[in-house]
């Protein structure tokens, strides 16, 4: 068995090799040998940018001011 992802609207579904599946959202063919939903470690994540907190004290004191 595989995990597809369907083309059209994304919806992940476990599809057997060489037998066809609807997508339950859209229904959409989906075959075992389509694009895998698993990714291929692929991680783009970036890591959270903590803004410098000084700044902005000082443009909130810049608004009081
Ligand atoms: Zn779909």
């Amino acid at each position: 068995m595989a995990c597809v992802r369907c083309p059209s609207c994304g919806t992940e579904r476990v599809v057997v090799e060489g037998k066809r599946k609807n997508c339950r959202k859209c229904g959409a063919k989906l075959t075992a040998d389509m694009a895998p939903a698993r990714p291929k470690a692929r991680k783009a994540a970036k890591p959270p940018r903590v803004e410098n907190p000084k700044s902005e004290a000082e443009a909130q004191e810049q608004q009081e001011a």
